[in-house]
């Protein structure tokens, strides 16, 4: 039984790598960010330098570690690829610093999670490409001087806000990613489902592309749950009515919106009147952490004009009252 749920789990990751896009070209949607991109690579391969460090903001699932992998095969440089959580000390960093050779693509995903002094030896290393390793404590510390071939450090972050300005300031291109319109979710549906070989039916893309919370990760999730659903309860063609069907008993609603966000609205709208309340007492109050609520919930329920950031706290507007099937008190005036 262990043995099944371990293989079903790898199978799914298989999957999720399989869809990747491997070139700019892949990449649906985000097409500025693309253009930049493009040119800052095309630039550095013409004076043969390594590209300038690159900060990639925005919630999870847009495509952050699609375009770092994407950086790194158009330089043709491999990808080391590891996590602000996994710097505890500015030694870890050192480490994997002292092991990059030039042209090296760097990715630290949740950057702004790494440790005070990390960072600090992180700003001298994107800059001059050298870092100060401290030996031993007190006194008879003494730093010895390291050098590191020239690399590119790729960032990713939920909120680039969230990094100290002497780091954002380090990186010569920042691009934030958005959520996806419709169409081009319903365009990465269509690819996927190329891909893994389903076939869709009547506007099956567009049923769930619209239900994917403006996130390419979500939509290729969905897609793969649907395909189960119309594996075992039908003739395996994701039709509209059979994705519906699919999408309702894995609880996801028409607008996209998932547990956490639904409990996030219910939470504001039942217990606290509709706010202004505090981030964190509702994060509490949803039985979660404030960044998750602040940085996966929230920017997607603002941009469905759901919620609300003022000074005095989160709001509840007045479609978020109907979206739970509630009537607004009268002073909601958004
Ligand atoms: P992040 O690092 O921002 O959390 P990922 O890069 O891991 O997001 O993307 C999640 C999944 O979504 C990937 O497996 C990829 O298949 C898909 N994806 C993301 N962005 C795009 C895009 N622009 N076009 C097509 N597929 C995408």
């Amino acid at each position: 039984r262990a043995l099944v749920a371990a293989d079903a789990d790898g199978d799914e990751r298989v999957v999720e790598a399989a869809l990747r896009p491997r070139t700019l070209d892949e990449v649906v949607g985000q097409e500025r960010v693309r253009e930049q991109l493009s040119l800052l690579l095309e630039a550095a391969r013409r004076r043969e330098r390594v590209p300038d460090h690159v900060l990639l903001s925005g919630p999870p699932g847009l495509g952050k570690t699609t375009l770092a992998m994407i950086i790194a095969a158009e330089m043709s440089s491999p990808l080391r690829l590891t996590s602000g959580p996994a710097i505890t000390h500015a030694g870890d960093l050192a480490a994997i610093l002292s092991g990059l050779n030039e042209g090296d693509v760097l990715f630290v995903d949740e950057i702004h999670r790494m440790s005070r002094p990390a960072e600090e030896m992180l700003y001298m290393a994107m800059e001059d490409f050298r870092v100060d390793v401290v030996i031993g404590k007190g006194p008879g510390a003494t730093a010895i001087p390291l050098e590191i071939p020239p690399f590119t450090m790729v960032g990713a972050t939920t909120r680039a806000g969230l990094l100290p300005s002497p780091l954002r300031d380090r990186f010569g291109f920042t691009a934030h990613l958005e959520f996806y319109e419709p169409a081009e979710l319903e365009r990465i549906v269509r690819r996927s489902a190329r891909l893994l070989e389903v076939e869709l039916g009547a506007d099956g893309a567009g049923e769930i592309s619209g239900r994917s919370r403006g996130t390419p990760r979500i939509a290729n999730r969905l897609l793969r749950r649907v395909r189960d659903y119309a594996q075992v309860r039908a003739d395996g063609v994701v039709t509209r009515a059979l994705a519906r069907s699919a999408l309702d008993l894995f609880e996801v609603d028409e607008s996209g919106l998932d547990r956490l966000d639904r409990a996030v609205l219910d939470v504001l709208c039942r217990r606290f009147g509709g706010g202004p309340v505090g981030v964190s007492t509702l994060a509490v109050a949803v039985g979660e952490e404030r960044e998750t609520v602040e940085e996966v919930a929230e920017p997607f329920l603002v941009r469905l004009g759901l919620l609300a950031r003022t000074p005095r706290g989160r709001v509840a507007t007045r479609a978020a009252w109907h979206h739970l099937g509630l009537t607004a008190p009268e002073t909601v005036d958004a």
